[in-house]
């Protein structure tokens, strides 16, 4: 079986009637390219960007974020390299800067991610330069973390704006054209998915988070951990409410969650209409596999079902004996 994973590692990730689903890699650090390229990842759909604040005492500077996003993006060249702003708090607080992440009796309902960005303007402005300088190099999009609807959306993308002014001033190179997105990891931003999707160029669904926030159980508790279910009804409703106001406004999603690196639930999300997935490295060849082995024409069948299930239980076995078909 190893082995029948491994020679679908060249081979292009497709479905049986020809439907293509890009499989792209979730990266920390620069030095994973190599590793992303030996599963034969198809550039980064989530390059979590906290890394370098995490292990610095000092928040990095624009020259050395630009050196870390430049690797990547030059490294694969046409494909895309989606960088995400930082999503420092919640379960990562930056341990070098305590002043920065005052102890918060919820973090994960706190001080998080765009949240902290939009009021350190001076660590976002001088991470939207890097991004904006590594663009000249690559196909480098740009994503925001926890959004939780069009007033954040707008408000960070006039920062950005900001920081393109000033590039263009100086003379610096940066791609005009370089698309942006938001994550879909708060349900509010689901329920409005419509309106944001008119102020993006694509969405990608973090589903760690968002499972999370809609069935209220924390990500990291182990007393909880069996109550955390991608297969719940509502996960299912939501992604597919979110695809569809993604594809009425013209613009496309990948999940980047765990969820996607799961290839029980690949046909799922695939059938469900998501067009792009992310994951760690290592499972890229399983879920390729599972594509190359299903039809798109059968995941929409079993995302139809799986729809009118009522029971997280039922929904898993599904997708399960779905899976055993394709082995
Ligand atoms: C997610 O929430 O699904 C996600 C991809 O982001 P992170 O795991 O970094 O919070
Ligand atoms: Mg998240």
């Amino acid at each position: 079986f190893e082995k029948r994973l491994m020679d679908a590692v060249g081979e292009p990730s497709v479905t049986l009637d020809g439907h293509a689903v890009p499989l792209r890699a979730n990266i920390e650090k620069e030095d994973e390219v190599d590793f992303v390229k030996e599963h034969a990842g198809e550039g980064v759909g989530l390059f979590r960007s906290e890394y370098l604040y995490l292990a610095s005492p000092v928040v990095p500077s624009e020259e050395q974020q630009l050196r870390s996003y430049r690797t990547v993006a030059e490294a694969f060249g046409q494909e895309p390299v989606v960088i995400r702003t930082l999503d420092l708090g919640g379960d990562k607080p930056m341990t070098g800067a305590p002043h920065l992440f005052p102890r918060e009796d919820n973090p994960f309902l706190g001080f998080r991610a765009i949240r902290f960005c939009l009021e350190h303007r001076d660590i976002f402005k001088s991470q939207l330069r890097a991004i904006l300088r590594a663009s000249a190099h690559g196909n480098v999009h740009l994503m925001f973390p926890m959004i939780s609807g069009t007033r954040e959306m707008r408000e960070a993308r006039a920062v950005l704006v900001e920081c393109q002014e000033e590039l263009r001033a100086e003379g610096v190179p940066f791609n005009e054209a370089m698309p942006i997105g938001s994550m879909i990891e708060i349900p509010s931003a689901a329920l409005t998915s419509d309106s944001l999707a008119r102020e993006c160029d694509f969405f990608s669904i973090g589903t760690n988070d968002l499972i999370q926030y809609l069935i209220a159980i924390d990500r990291v508790n182990d007393r909880t951990a069996h109550l955390y279910e991608p297969s719940h009804p509502a996960v299912i409703r939501v992604i597919r409410e979110v695809v569809e106001n993604a594809h009425a406004a013209g613009i496309k999603v990948s999940v980047c969650g765990e969820m996607a690196g799961d290839p029980i639930f690949v046909p799922l999300l695939v059938g469900l209409g998501v067009d792009e997935l992310s994951m760690t490295p290592p499972l890229l060849p399983a879920c390729k596999f599972v594509i190359r082995a299903m039809t798109a024409v059968d995941a929409r069948d079993l995302a139809d079902q799986a729809s009118s299930m009522s029971s997280p239980e039922e929904i898993e076995r599904l997708c399960i004996d779905f899976y055993k078909r394709c082995m």
